[in-house]
This record gives C-alpha cells, structure tokens and sequence, in this order.
C-alpha cells in the first residue's frame, strides 16, 4: 500500500524500456535458432555461449535421430548387400524385399551404394552388387 505517484512527478526512462525490450527480443531469437537447430542441442547451447568448435553430445532427441537414422541405413545397406549377392533384382524387387526403413530411406541407400560403386545397374535395370 503506497501513496499513488502524481503523473507530473512520474518518471518513465524508455531509453531503459528500449533497451529491454531489444534484450529480450535477442533472447527470444537465442530460443528460436536452439529449436530450429538440426545437429546438436548441446553445441547449439555451447555456440550460443560462444564455444564454436564443440562435439556433438550424443545424447540430445537430434543426436539419438541421427544414430536411430544411421542405424536403419546400415540395416538397409547389410539387406541389399545380402540380397544382391545371391542374384540380381529389379528396382521395385529390391525394394520390396527390403524389411526396414521407408522407401526414401531404401532409395537414398541404394543411390549411395551405386555412387560409391558397390552397387551397379546392369542393362539398364538390374541391380548387381559390384563390391565384398
Ligand atoms: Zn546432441
């Protein structure tokens, strides 16, 4: 309970609310890239705190993703691997037998494969398996 401020004794320093203000929008946009980041929760922390050169955590939800991701892909490899050295198969049946991951994980795998030249196609449509 206080005596209310005359308003020709009330003082406001918007210098002082401008600056506040601008603080709190920098914060704000501090938050937005953390959630916005793609790698690394942790480096994103750090970088904000102005260490550049940190590694990743290993333990953040993008970190786990990354190894679920890089896991299924080596599955899908070790398929394909498996399946193209017992015989040579169409796209769509190669595809098919695959037993993990979605058909964009599937084909992402397999164009790797046949850019690193462990897989080729042969006639123009069977997959072969080139490598050991
Ligand atoms: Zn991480």
């Amino acid at each position: 309970m206080q005596p209310r401020v005359d308003y020709k004794n009330l003082y406001i320093d918007t210098e002082f609310i401008r600056e506040r203000k601008q603080v709190k929008g920098e914060q704000i946009q501090a938050i937005y890239r953390f959630l916005d980041t793609k790698a690394c929760r942790s480096k994103a922390i750090l970088y904000y705190f102005g260490e550049e050169n940190s590694t990743y955590c290993g333990e953040c939800d993008l970190c786990l993703r990354r190894k679920h991701l890089a896991t299924i892909e080596a599955k899908i490899e070790q398929e394909i691997r498996v399946l193209l050295m017992e015989k040579s198969l169409e796209l769509h049946e190669l595809i098919d037998n695959l037993t993990v991951g979605s058909d964009e994980q599937k084909l992402k795998v397999l164009r790797t494969l046949t850019d690193e030249g462990k897989v080729a196609i042969q006639d123009g449509k069977q997959y072969h398996w080139m490598a050991n």
